[in-house]
């Protein structure tokens, strides 16, 4: 008989700012065989995100908390070992929501089968996938960036970041700015994704470093991370510029309301749209983003950059190294190599 033993991280607490290792619990569990029409799949990478910090609490939001006790989910790409569907065969690699575990089992329709000679495993969760996608539809659809404009986006060295301003590039942006929270980033930014200008939020107040890196304004801003950059980028937004924001990652261990924007009247003056989305209201989408991308990717165009963590037990640590900005690109954890190992 297989042995079907996994390990999953179960939320143990619920953290009150900023989260811990005693916020995470490392089980073992036995799982079933699948019954019929399920599949059982050997996870080998998994993705966290920072909206799972938002997931710890017990708030109303567009997606469920996770339960006390219960194992996480999230993205993750794994190789299909037992099937029970005529439409998943075993040695299958699909992308399915049941990560921060060793073994996912389940029904068949909550696993996509993905090409793994296109792109690697990990691709999925990072260009190919959700960061990808909402890079995508945030600038081009709800910040309606054009040809011409000038783009600001923060946590630009992160994961949606670093596609939000390369896209901008591809796309014919006049002037792509990003910001990050080191120097190594902000090198990494100039010297190999290509921005005309990038600065290191510590070093000085967002609005001054902004202006200096935009004299003449910009058209349109990618807020990844709220606060003092969206009031930064309102005072240097052009009339009729337009902010897609996508997060708030400066405030989500906030325990009280921050403090800016306070310049928000600029809105009105300045005829600014400024523009909420989740990116999963945008599935119909989906095909012009992986055409797009995926002629970018195959003509070499696009720095897909990841930072890997190994082991599903430093899954935690990833998480909360994502949340203090440890990582260059998409943040990934390697769970297995495929060989059942
Ligand atoms: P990232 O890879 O960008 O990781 C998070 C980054 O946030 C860190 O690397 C860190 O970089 C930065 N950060 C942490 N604290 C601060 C702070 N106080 N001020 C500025 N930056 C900070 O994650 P993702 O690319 O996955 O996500 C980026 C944003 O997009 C998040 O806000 C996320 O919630 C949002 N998102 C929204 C979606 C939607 O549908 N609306 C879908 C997916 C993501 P640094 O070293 O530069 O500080």
């Amino acid at each position: 008989m297989p042995d079907r033993t996994s390990r999953e991280i179960h939320l143990a607490a619920r953290p009150v700012g900023w989260p811990t290792e005693e916020t995470f619990a490392l089980k073992e569990e036995q799982i079933s065989a699948p019954a019929d029409g399920e599949v059982l799949v050997r996870n080998l990478v998994m993705s966290v995100d920072p909206y799972m910090r938002g997931r710890m609490n017990d708030a109303k939001s567009y997606v469920p908390p996770f339960a006390v006790g219960e194992v996480l989910d999230g993205g993750a790409v794994g190789v299909v070992l037992e099937s029970r569907s005529d439409d998943l065969a075993p040695g299958d690699t699909v992308l399915h929501g049941m990560g921060w575990r060793d073994l996912a089992l389940g029904e068949a329709s909550r696993f996509r089968k993905v090409d793994s000679d296109v792109a690697a495993p990990s691709d999925y969760l990072g260009v190919l996938g959700l960061t990808g996608f909402t890079a995508y539809v945030g600038l081009l659809d709800i910040a309606a960036m054009t040809s011409g404009d000038a783009v600001f986006v923060s946590g630009a060295a992160g994961a949606v970041g670093g596609m939000v301003g390369q896209f901008a590039r591809l796309r014919g942006a006049s002037r792509v700015i990003g910001s990050a929270g080191s120097a190594e980033k902000v090198a990494f930014l100039t010297e190999r994704l290509g921005f005309d200008a990038a600065f290191n939020y510590h070093d000085g107040p967002v609005r001054d470093q902004l202006r200096a890196a935009a004299p003449d304004g910009i058209d349109v801003y990618f807020d990844n991370v709220g606060g003092e950059h969206l009031e930064a980028a309102l005072t240097a937004l052009r009339p009729h510029g337009r902010v897609a924001m996508c997060g708030a990652v400066a405030q989500y261990n906030d325990t009280t309301p921050p403090a800016a924007p306070r310049n928000l009247a600029l809105v009105i003056g300045k005829r600014l749209t400024v523009r909420g989305f989740i990116v999963g209201d945008h599935s119909q989408r989906m095909d012009d983003f992986v055409r797009e991308v995926n002629d970018w990717r195959r003509d070499g165009r696009l720095v897909e950059e990841e930072t890997v963590v190994d082991g599903l037990e430093n899954a935690p640590a990833a998480f909360l190294g994502l949340l203090r900005g440890d990582n260059m690109g998409k943040m990934i954890v390697r769970i297995s190599n495929g060989s059942g190992g």
